[in-house]
């Protein structure tokens, strides 16, 4: 394998405290949390104590002030530990950036340290019943009253939802007909009155995260908590999504890496005809191709970090990672699985729980034909 660079002595060992963590606190409440479909609250405060919640966000707002490093540490790990309950990574490299970015100090100040310490569970809201690739055509309106906007509207999907606290909510403030034009963010608390959570939706697979719908009826928000300016939604959308975009592929190489390392040792301890099944010249080629494939996603995907650390990332190059390594997880999930046999169907091995999970990568974050469309527009 062509060696990592981007990784200092720092960096490994925060990436040691993150694997013990994910080791000793994660992994072994996995069943529980599958069945309650969401983890335990106190592992959010856990991690903030820990200080694995917004590592990117500067330490005058409570974070660690770290580059997205360690925010990649934190996704690897988890993918490394075969979980997909915590959404960690939501709240700390996307909803907070949005605070950090565009909010105002007030904002920042209320909301940012409460976000490291795990007090309060960030989501976001993009999503609706009947409007998900098509952003623009949101229906959840935020209409004027005095100094206040009166949310009205329901979200579907939302990670962390059924835990949140705080959500920014993306709701049309405006009439001009221009979709884009039209969208705001709203942060809206979940303790306000006409807020309402479903419970955590049904999914194939992700079962400990805590997925749900979410509906607004008459929320009061005041003025004060749009984020950046009213009608300005989109273009603040817009200008995260190739990180956000990233996020999928990075969590996408690692999750695969994992799989082919499980697949790696299974193999070769199980026997079949007298001999290792990794002994088949079938095996032997399919773990090389997937090597090699996973090898060459991986210095990509490296590649785009480098261009996020100096904020270079384009929109094509994000959403060429996120088509291509999810896809490429689909694809090496799936030939791991069926390398274990029978086995790789039961849910006990790790390889069953990751095709399961693998799935939502191509379909979250944009669904990988919104990736094409959007690569194609640069040709
Ligand atoms: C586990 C999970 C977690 C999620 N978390 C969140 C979250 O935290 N917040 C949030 O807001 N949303 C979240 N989502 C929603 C997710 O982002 C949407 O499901 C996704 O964007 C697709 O929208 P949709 O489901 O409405 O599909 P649709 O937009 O209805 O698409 C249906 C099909 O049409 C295709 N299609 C659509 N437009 C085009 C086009 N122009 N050209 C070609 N094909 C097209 C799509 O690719 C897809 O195959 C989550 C979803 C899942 C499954």
């Amino acid at each position: 394998m062509i060696p990592r660079t981007l990784f200092t002595a720092e960096h490994e060992d925060f990436r040691k405290s993150v694997r013990r963590f994910f080791a000793e606190e994660i992994v072994p409440h996995r069943e529980a949390w599958d069945a309650q479909q969401h983890i335990d609250r106190k592992v959010w405060n856990r991690a903030g104590e820990l200080g694995f919640l917004c590592t990117a966000i500067p330490d005058e707002f409570g974070g660690m002030g770290g580059d997205r490093v360690y925010s990649t540490i934190l996704m690897e790990e988890q993918s490394y530990a075969g979980d997909s309950g915590v959404g960690f990574s939501l709240h700390s490299d996307i909803v907070a950036p949005y605070i950090m970015n565009f909010g105002s100090v007030e904002q920042k100040k209320h909301y940012l340290p409460k976000m490291a310490t795990g007090e309060m569970v960030g989501a976001i809201a993009m999503t609706e019943p009947g409007t998900g690739s098509d952003l623009q055509s949101v229906k959840t309106t935020a209409v004027t009253d005095g100094d206040d906007y009166i949310l009205n509207g329901s979200k579907i999907f939302i990670t962390n939802g059924y835990l949140s606290d705080l959500v920014i909510v993306v709701a049309k403030t405006g009439n001009t007909g221009e979709g884009s034009k039209d969208i705001s963010l709203l942060l809206v608390e979940t303790a306000s009155p006409g807020f309402t959570k479903g419970k955590p939706l049904k999914k194939i697979g992700m079962h400990a995260q805590d997925t749900c719908e979410l509906f607004f009826k008459d929320v009061r928000v005041p003025k004060k908590n749009v984020l950046g300016r009213e009608g300005m939604g989109f273009v603040m959308l817009m200008q995260e999504l190739a990180w956000e975009r990233l996020m999928i592929a990075i969590t996408s190489i690692a999750g695969a890496e994992a799989a082919l390392k499980h697949t790696l040792e299974y193999t070769r301890s199980r026997k079949v005809f007298g001999k290792p099944v990794a002994a088949f010249q079938n095996t032997k080629f399919k773990l090389a191709e997937m090597k090699a494939e996973l090898a060459i996603g991986r210095v990509y995907v490296d590649r785009c970090l480098e261009l996020v650390l100096t904020k270079k990332l384009g929109v094509d190059d994000a959403a060429t990672a996120k088509y291509w390594c999810s896809d490429l997880m689909g694809k090496v999930i799936d030939e791991c699985l069926q390398l274990h046999g029978g086995y790789g169907y039961m849910l006990e091995y790790p390889i069953a729980r990751a095709w399961i999970d693998a799935r939502a990568q191509r379909i979250y974050g944009g669904t990988n034909e919104i990736m094409k469309e959007l690569i194609s527009r640069t040709m």
